[in-house]
């Protein structure tokens, strides 16, 4: 497996095609999309330090990425990975399994509906079709409960979002980028989601075509297929209808960010209790691992992981949510704001990454304070300033107030922006990129005064 090949676009890393990284090989286990029991968590905590270099990440898509294998290792993984229950075949192609869900679907008591057999009917559906194997890696389908954490932000190639029409549950099916960015195109029942899901992603498959340039994301795919083109091609017919909201179309990008849920969240009189542990820029130690899983048993608890670098125990009573935040602030997850590393997004850099030449998450420690302000500046979101190893962005694709992006061992500096975009300044030491931060903070602050 060459270096070159590993940083091929759109590379998604899985047990059967791990990526190569600064720090050996890197593989992404594919778990359950609703809790993870804490005896799996055991298990993935023992591969990590038996197989791996003992470090965990928590992924964008609320998955867990083993790091530092070799291919010493990966048959021993391979083996373990194989005899635990709620992990999927290290043979099964990734992508046509990656659905995401709401994190707390079927405990949330705002939600319209639990969707869980609704993606359980829908990933075993995917899988029967051979043909979907083609998916990119990343393509991926969201189902929604309509609750309190949803996944407005996650860009996703096939969205379903459920909704209330008086006494009736359909689900809203939108194609392409986040929430705001989504083009509706119907409203289904819930038990007709994976019959929709299907023609929709061979319609993706079919207009893409397979030219080396051909769209890798249906929001690609769009700009260059007009909807109604792309919906005859998927040829449902009747079997979507309109909803008053349609009417409205794709809206604006989205501004609003996730709410970060951390601490203790008490639910109704007889809800469970929540307790949001942040995972510091999204990577734990496999002793971490451990103590969630012993923790979470101890309390009668309940691991859902999440998109936004959050792990959500959820508990029977707010006494043992909060025994739970009491336990694992001393384990190192970060449970009480505001904590400076949650307004920042920064990937691993070097040397755990082989296109780093900057060490993000080590400079991240020294920019903390002026990303709060520079949060601030931008109602609505919640990162300040994102580091970025290099120009690929890893760590976050959404516009930011800062943006340093790595080269030569140096920072760019980009504003209001993402990590490709032409830098305001160039070739700057992060004293040097903390020194222009903060004048920017006052001058932003001054003017939010004025
Ligand atoms: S953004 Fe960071 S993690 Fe991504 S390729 Fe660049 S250095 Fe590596």
């Amino acid at each position: 497996m060459s270096a070159p090949a590993a940083l091929r676009r759109g590379w998604c890393p899985s047990v059967a095609r791990p990526m190569p990284s600064g720090d050996g090989l890197l593989v992404r286990l594919n778990l359950p999309a609703d809790s993870v029991p804490p005896a799996l968590l055991h298990a993935i905590a023992f591969c990590a330090r038996r197989f791996g270099n003992g470090l965990v990440d928590l992924t964008r898509r609320g998955n867990l990425q083993l790091r530092g294998l070799s291919e010493a290792t990966m048959p021993g993984l391979v083996e373990a990975l194989s005899s635990f229950d709620g992990v999927a075949s290290p043979h099964e192609p990734e992508s046509l399994r990656d659905v995401m869900m709401s994190p707390l679907s079927g405990l949330d008591p705002k939600a319209i509906c639990d969707v869980r057999p609704i993606v359980r009917a829908l990933r075993e559906r995917l899988a029967s079709e051979g043909s979907l194997r083609a998916l990119p890696a990343k393509f991926c389908f969201t189902v929604e409960d309509g609750g309190d954490f949803g996944l407005e932000h996650v860009a996703a190639d096939i969205r379903f979002k459920a909704r209330r029409d008086s006494t009736d549950i359909s689900f809203m099916v939108a194609l392409g980028g986040h929430e705001g960015q989504a083009k509706p195109i119907g409203a289904c029942t819930p038990a007709s989601v994976p019959q929709i899901a299907v023609p929709l992603a061979l319609a993706f498959l079919e207009l893409r075509g397979t030219s080396e340039d051909a769209p890798r994301r249906m929001a690609d795919l769009l700009k260059r297929v007009e909807t109604e083109t792309f919906l005859r091609s998927a040829g449902l017919g009747s079997r979507l209808s309109r909803y008053p909201e349609m009417a409205e179309g794709a809206s604006s990008p989205l501004l609003r960010e996730p709410a970060q849920p951390i601490g203790v969240i008490l639910g109704g009189e007889n809800d469970p209790a929540y307790c949001g542990l942040a995972v510091p820029f999204g990577q734990m130690t496999a002793g971490q691992l451990d103590d969630l899983a012993s923790h979470t048993e101890a309390f009668d608890g309940e691991v859902r992981l999440t998109p936004w670098r959050v792990i959500f125990v959820a508990n029977k009573s707010a006494i043992k949510a909060l025994d739970t935040k009491f336990e694992l602030e001393a384990s190192g997850f970060i449970t009480r704001l505001p904590d400076a590393r949650l307004n920042i997004a920064a990937c691993p850099g070097k040397p755990a990454c082989v296109r780093g030449t900057v060490s993000p998450r080590e400079d991240a420690l020294l920019l903390g304070p002026v990303a709060l302000g520079l949060r601030l500046s931008s109602p609505g979101r919640v990162i300040g300033i994102h580091i970025s190893g290099c120009a690929k962005g890893c760590a976050r694709s959404a516009v930011t107030k800062a943006t340093l992006v790595g080269r030569e061992g140096r920072y760019d500096l980009v504003i209001d922006g993402v990590a490709g975009d032409p830098p305001l300044r160039e070739g700057l030491t992060v004293q040097e990129a903390k020194i222009i931060l903060e004048q920017l903070e006052k001058k932003f602050h001054a003017e939010s005064r004025t």
